[in-house]
């Protein structure tokens, strides 16, 4: 009837859901401004091998909204998938990564940084994908060798071998590529030896209970055991406490990143932390 009808209609829009919606569609409205409007900023987190030393930095995207101020990636970067939208906006940090690299490599303090960039599954099956990132990368002369791509797990089982398709012409170039969030994702590991990868990273979440808790700790040793014998780098994300750090470092990980080292950092405070660091190398070296 149509009195059910309208019950449904009124209980369909309840306010709150109303709200949501009429939130998100704001928020799409908006964001497709803020790619215009060159409201998006990246932010780096340092990444650093045994020694302390840094290496590279992971890219992380913010969204400097107008109202709301500074966004962090979980309040959009779906909603920029479902619409479309992480395509451009996925492009401009992925030029933005690789002019940054081109600029580093003539800067004797900056040289041997990598910076990683984490790549929405949706960018990765777009058609275009390898040619884009040839294109940008041949465009900004970026030495490719130091441009990472992080892909998440979960995102590629479903698919190994056209990623990996997509993946390999990219890697003979130098590219390296990461599978972030590692553990979380899938159960059988078979698909690890037929993609073509160079970093496993450890799931903070993993790490974050690895004195605490026994099981975390059996999977982060054994991603670390499990990496090393497939000759991957293996990189730590989310690492706060030194207690950590000496239980990663024992069971031989790589590398490491979390707020133990530093928070993602606007460019000018990471080249100001590498250069600092260098220093103080260079003086460890000299007085030694
Ligand atoms: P992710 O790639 O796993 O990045 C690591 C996240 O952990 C970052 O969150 C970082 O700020 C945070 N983090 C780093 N160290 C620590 C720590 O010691 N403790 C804790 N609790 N957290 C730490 P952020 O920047 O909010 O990014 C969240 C996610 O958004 C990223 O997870 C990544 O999946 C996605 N994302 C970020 N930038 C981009 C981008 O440019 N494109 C795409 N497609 N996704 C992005
Ligand atoms: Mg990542
Ligand atoms: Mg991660
Ligand atoms: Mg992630």
């Amino acid at each position: 009837s149509a009195k059910a009808a309208g019950r449904n209609a009124v209980h369909f829009f309840e306010p709150q859901m109303q709200k949501t919606l009429s939130e998100r569609a704001s928020l799409e409205t908006a964001l497709r401004q803020a790619v215009a409007d060159g409201q998006l900023r990246l932010m780096y987190q340092p990444q650093v091998d045994q020694a302390g030393n840094i290496h590279g930095a992971e890219v992380l995207l913010r969204w400097l909204h107008p109202s709301l101020g500074l966004l962090s990636p979980d309040r959009f970067i779906a909603l920029a998938e479902e619409t479309g939208l992480i395509i451009p906006i996925g492009q401009w940090v992925l030029e933005q990564a690789c002019f940054q690299l081109q600029q580093f490599s003539q800067q004797p303090a900056m040289a041997d940084i990598s910076l990683s960039v984490n790549i929405s599954i949706k960018q990765l099956r777009h058609p275009d994908f390898t040619r884009q990132v040839q294109t940008i990368l041949s465009a900004t002369r970026a030495p490719p060798q130091r441009l990472v791509l992080e892909l998440t797990e979960s995102d590629l089982v479903d698919d190994i071998e056209g990623c990996s398709h997509k993946m390999a012409p990219l890697r003979q170039t130098g590219v390296q590529f990461a599978l972030d969030d590692f553990g979380t994702g899938y159960s059988s590991l078979a698909y690890l030896k037929k993609l073509p990868l160079d970093q496993l990273k450890v799931d903070q979440s993993f790490v974050r209970n690895v004195m605490h808790d026994q099981h975390d700790a059996a999977i982060v040793r054994t991603v670390i055991v499990l990496a090393r014998a497939l000759n991957l780098n293996v990189l730590a994300e989310g690492v706060e406490t030194a207690e950590q750090l000496a239980f990663l470092q024992q069971q031989g990980c790589h590398n490491y990143q979390g707020y133990l080292f530093a928070q993602p950092l606007p460019l000018t405070d990471l080249i100001a932390m590498k250069q600092n660091q260098m220093h103080t190398l260079n003086r460890f070296t000299l007085s030694a």
